[in-house]
């Protein structure tokens, strides 16, 4: 039921403030507003998604926990992911190693190819249909304090820019300012645990794009994440979604390596769209974005203290991002129906201190969410340390492929001597073999 907004002071006055009108913060929004609590949603962008840019694909776990009828409200999707994997990249050539069909096989599909401006507006169409109150282009610059300190609402740039909250959920994205203004983390973010992701959309005609990339209708889209020659051989990793008259293009590298060799992200991109399988993927396809935004990859290392008194935090502003699996959004979402659920239990108590708040933390050690973060705690460091599986891998794949398929009325003998000298060329067997193990220990978290 929806009450008046209240004003104490002359103050406008709300049961819960979100800061960010993103994946997080609409999902804090909806689950609290759907039980009732005035919610307000601060969002520094003319709208929602106007400062949001991403892959990508949504999974609809996420979205469905908070709203089971939500393909009734028509979510503006691009394509569902009907095909996904990796592509490897060689200097000249590809292997392709994707799935279609068997788990894939769903409808409504897992993972849906989505552009944030126009899922961002849904989105918070979502929370305001449950009865939040979005209020964009205003930015929260600070927390409203009583006389022991405890966190009462927030500051925003806008005169009487004082709003009243015993809650706020901060949801503000990679930039967490003001999750560092609070102390619940002691640092800036690190360079070498954050990344910058570029990425071009380019329109196509859904024909092009259909015969492209064998898709028969556009029914079906093509997810992959593209490792080997993406990013001249340092960390990082591409991205290739289909869209219904649109494919995104991008990468992501870390700020450090960008740093250490002095190279421009847009010089990287150019050098992936420019790559011989990529562009007459892309050809005659004309811009419609270029945009970057930073990924939070830390993960773990980087979790903040999640909660304080009247205050919680989720999404990219707690570092939630999976990178190896492109897993964010859906953290965020989690993390902000979980952090809403915990704000109704504290309102139906009275009570805000990090005591009842706690919980938010309890549950979320109990999902997907902080279990995979703690296991791939060690994955962003491995691929710092170990850029042969950006390079030499996947060009020895491609060669290795490439042999096996063109050794026909020769003998296999030399078939797999040339194998083995093209590995052993690039990387000795003790370093691979060390490779193989450093790898399983990131992923599986040892
Ligand atoms: C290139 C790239 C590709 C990606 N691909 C994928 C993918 O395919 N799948 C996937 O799951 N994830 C992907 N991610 C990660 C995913 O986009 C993020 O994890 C997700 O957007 C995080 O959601 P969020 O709500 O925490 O933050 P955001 O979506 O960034 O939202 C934060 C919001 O807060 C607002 N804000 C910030 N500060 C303030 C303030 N002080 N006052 C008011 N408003 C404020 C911002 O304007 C923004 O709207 C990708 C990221 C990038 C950069």
């Amino acid at each position: 039921m929806k009450r008046e907004i209240t004003g104490r002071g002359g103050k406008l006055s709300f049961d819960a403030v979100v800061v960010g009108a993103g994946l997080a913060g609409c999902a804090a929004a909806i689950s609290m507003a759907s039980q009732g609590l005035q919610v307000a949603i601060l969002e520094r962008g003319q709208k929602p998604g106007g400062k949001n840019y991403f892959g990508g694909a949504l999974y609809t776990h996420a979205i469905v926990e908070l709203l089971p009828d939500y393909m009734d409200w028509k979510p503006p999707f691009e394509r569902p992911v009907t095909e996904a994997g990796f592509w490897f990249l060689s200097e000249t050539g590809v292997t392709k190693m994707t799935v279609q069909g068997g788990y894939l096989d769903k409808s409504p599909a897992d993972a849906f190819i989505t552009l944030r401006s126009k899922f961002d507006v849904w989105w918070a169409d979502q929370a305001q249909r449950m009865g939040a109150f979005l209020i964009p282009k205003t930015t929260v610059v600070d927390f409203l304090r009583d006389e022991k300190g405890h966190v009462t609402g927030v500051l925003t740039d806008r005169e009487d820019g004082e709003i009243l909250a015993p809650i706020v959920v901060i949801c503000e994205g990679v930039n967490n300012l003001l999750t560092q203004k609070l102390g619940l983390i002691q640092h800036d973010l690190e360079p070498s645990r954050v990344a910058l992701g570029v990425k071009q959309l380019i329109s196509l005609p859904a024909d092009v794009i259909n015969s492209r990339f064998g898709l028969q209708s556009d029914a079906q889209g093509l997810a992959v994440s593209v490792l080997g020659d993406v990013s001249l051989g340092l960390p990082g990793m591409g991205f290739l979604y289909t869209g219904k008259n649109n494919v995104s293009v991008g990468l992501g590298v870390n700020l450090d390596v960008l740093a250490e060799y002095r190279l421009k992200p847009y010089e990287v991109l150019k050098h992936y769209l420019e790559h011989p399988i990529i562009q007459p993927l892309i050809k005659n396809g004309q811009l419609l974005e270029y945009g970057a935004h930073l990924i939070p990859e830390g993960g773990w290392t980087d979790l903040p203290a999640l909660f304080t008194d009247g205050v919680m935090v989720a999404g990219d502003a707690a570092a939630m991002v999976n990178a190896l699996h492109w897993e964010g959004t859906n953290m965020a979402m989690v993390a902000g129906r979980i952090a809403g659920e915990t704000a109704v239990l504290a309102h139906s108590k009275g009570d805000f201190s990090s005591k009842t708040l706690s919980e938010y933390s309890k549950r979320l050690k109990n999902e997907f969410l902080l279990k995979d973060l703690r296991q791939y705690r060690g994955f962003s460091k491995f691929l710092d340390t170990h850029p042969q599986f950006m390079d030499v891998y996947p060009s020895f794949m491609n060669d290795a492929l490439g042999l096996w398929f063109s050794a026909f009325g020769k003998p296999k003998k030399q078939l797999f001597k040339d194998i083995f000298h093209s590995l052993t060329k690039r990387r000795s067997l003790l370093n691979a073999a060390g490779d193989i193990l450093s790898m399983t220990k990131a992923v599986m978290g040892w």
